[in-house]
């Protein structure tokens, strides 16, 4: 029996036997403990029920855990090196399935499509290369893709802005862009020794549930998108002082903007940390209704 890949020695011998380099510019720190690793699955809830996608194996260490647990596992891996490494790491595996791409470049629907039966809840875990953290949780939201969650370890600051509350000082266009359309919190956090080679920074593991009914419905998606990315353009001028540089500043506009604001009965003289995602619905709407 050999010992899983998430061990220490496991991971040594691994990189020794193939000589395999950390490549730091593909956010390669690798997990070296079992426990974390088995927690994330458990935070994961992965079942017999669900086929699993997991973005960057690495070894295969954290792919391990999630085979053990899942119906089918799906790993897509951006470094070339790993691809005939994942194939012997994880030949005791038949429900595996390793990819060369980018996440970025992929388009998750069609990945679940060709393969996954349609018959299992989907759902997305990994330890993220912390350079694209924000990216690839943008570009997963962003899909129309069928899956039931994200449960993913990254940098604890970032994990905080994605969960943070209206007022608070990491709240802002990208907490907004996860509480739209998922219920987050953060399951655990990690302290950066578990990981080979050490990041700078601790970690935390942040689950993501997509609703199965929308809670938000503003009149004009994209418009509302606009709205929160403009009102955060400059966090530290207000609210009034966003709008007008993203709208304009004729008098004509000043108006509608007054009008917007008061009919959704917000202080122009705030910032928008302060406004939840339903204040930017119903602003986002009034403006509508304002033809802005
Ligand atoms: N899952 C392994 C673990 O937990 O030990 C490795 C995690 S490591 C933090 C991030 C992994 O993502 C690396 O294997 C890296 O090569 C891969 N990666 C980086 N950018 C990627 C991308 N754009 N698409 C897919 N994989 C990527």
């Amino acid at each position: 029996e050999r010992p899983e890949i998430g061990s220490g020695t496991r991971t040594k011998a691994i990189m020794e036997t193939y000589g395999l380099t950390f490549k730091k510019s593909l956010g390669q720190n690798f997990l070296t403990d079992l426990n974390v690793l088995k927690k994330i699955v458990t935070a994961a809830d992965v079942t017999a029920d669900d086929d699993v996608i997991e973005i960057g194996p690495g070894i295969g260490a954290l792919t391990e855990q999630l085979a053990k647990n899942a119906h089918q596992v799906l790993a897509l891996e951006i470094d070339e090196r790993l691809i005939p490494v994942l194939g012997e790491t994880l030949a005791d595996y038949a429900n595996i399935t390793v990819l060369h791409g980018d996440i970025l470049q992929t388009q998750l629907s069609a990945l679940i499509q060709e393969h996954f039966d349609g018959q299992h809840a989907v759902k997305i875990v990994a330890n993220l290369p912390y350079y694209i953290t924000t990216p690839i949780v943008l570009h997963l939201l962003d899909e129309e893709a069928d899956f039931e969650s994200i449960t993913v370890m990254m940098q604890k600051e970032v994990a905080q802005r994605l969960t943070a509350s209206p007022g608070n000082k990491d709240y802002g266009s990208l907490t907004i862009g996860v509480a739209y359309s998922t219920d987050s919190e953060i399951a655990f956090t990690v302290p950066k020794t578990v990981f080979v080679p050490s990041p700078k920074v601790d970690s935390a593991i942040v689950s993501m549930k997509k609703r199965r009914q929308e809670k938000y419905h503003p009149q004009n998606e994209v418009n509302f998108k606009r709205l929160v990315r403009g009102s955060f353009m400059h966090k530290r001028k207000s609210l009034w002082n966003n709008l007008l540089g993203l709208y304009g500043k004729d008098e004509n506009i000043k108006n509608k903007l007054t009008s917007a604001l008061n009919s959704s009965q917000i202080e122009p003289g705030i910032r928008a940390e302060r406004l939840s995602v339903a204040d930017f619905v119903k602003l986002s709407d009034s403006l509508e209704e304002q033809k802005l």
